[in-house]
């Protein structure tokens, strides 16, 4: 249907929800609006004609925990998991902490801050990095995907058309070493961050994982597989050998910078050679 101007729609159910989609499919789910308003320095806010507001679906402002995950609805606010502490993993409370100021904080929601389209923002690198999985709801059906392969489907995102983010599930594993920079404050969620996280088990690594976001999610499973498994303390050679890796598989991406290559490289000898004798 052609949408008469500027008509929002505040549903309560799902089923009010993708009604209203179904009339109109240029619609737009609306969040805490700091995406949709962002860059706009005029006086006049540009808004798209038709809105759906989540503000009053109950199911996308649900925190649960199980003993195996932490699942947080698409609308609950990034201040909001920061304050639940330390059941949050530490890599994406940092991550969370670091994004903006805590005004915007109290505004954006997670489920806004994965599914903004014009490119990968902070959440995306640590949800990736702790394998959690996003839940997708349309009209007739939901599934599950994981956060690495909603980050790295090409397109502006991983939605299909009339499709909504309802839930994140987080598994809540023992990190025993866990990092996050990011590298340029203030680019508003263009710049690179990264995660670092290691899994030991008595005196062995049993799992690392490392992320890098830009534009896009980078992760170089080889590179971590020259480590898993290894005794700690790493040795010199071995973490020379994952720097190096990572190094080669650097130079085979296009489009990044000199300079966030060097960032990313020294971040990650740092991090690898804490491992070392
Ligand atoms: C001053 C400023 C500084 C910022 N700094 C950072 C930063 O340092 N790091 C960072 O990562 N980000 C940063 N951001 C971006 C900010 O985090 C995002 O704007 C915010 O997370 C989006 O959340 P929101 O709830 O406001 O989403 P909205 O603006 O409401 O929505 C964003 C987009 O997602 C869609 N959407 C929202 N929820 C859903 C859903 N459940 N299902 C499907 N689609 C949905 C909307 O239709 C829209 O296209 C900054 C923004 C500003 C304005």
């Amino acid at each position: 249907m052609a949408a008469p101007l500027n008509q929002v729609f505040f549903p309560a159910t799902f089923q009010e929800l993708f009604s209203a989609w179904g009339r109109f499919d240029s619609a737009v789910p609306y969040a805490g609006g700091t995406g949709l308003i962002r860059d706009q320095g005029r006086r006049t806010l540009e808004l798209p004609p038709v809105i759906l507001s989540l503000d009053k679906l109950e199911d996308l402002q649900r925190i649960s925990r199980s003993e195996r995950y932490l699942e947080i609805g698409a609308m609950v606010k990034l201040s909001q998991i920061i304050r639940l502490g330390k059941i949050v993993p530490e890599a994406f409370r940092d991550c969370l902490e670091n994004i903006a100021g805590a005004q915007l904080r109290n505004i954006a929601t997670i489920g806004g801050n994965i599914c903004y389209p014009a490119g990968r923002l902070d959440a995306s690198a640590a949800l990736t990095a702790l394998d959690a999985q996003y839940e997708l709801r349309s009209a007739q059906s939901s599934r599950w995907i994981s956060a690495s392969r909603f980050s790295s489907l090409p397109g502006p995102t991983a939605l299909k058309d009339q499709e909504l983010l309802t839930r994140v599930r987080i598994p809540l594993d023992q990190w025993n070493y866990s990092v996050y920079k990011k590298f340029s404050k203030g680019r508003r969620g263009n710049g690179g961050v990264v995660v670092f996280l290691v899994k030991t088990q008595k005196n062995a690594l049993t799992d690392i994982r490392v992320v890098y976001k830009t534009a896009a999610i980078l992760r170089d499973k080889n590179s971590e597989a020259i480590l898993a498994g290894k005794q700690l303390p790493l040795s010199r050679r071995v973490a020379a050998e994952f720097v190096e890796n990572w190094e080669t598989f650097l130079s085979g991406i296009q489009d990044l910078d000199e300079l966030s290559q060097k960032e990313l490289l020294n971040f990650i000898e740092m991090n690898v050679y804490n491992l070392t004798e």
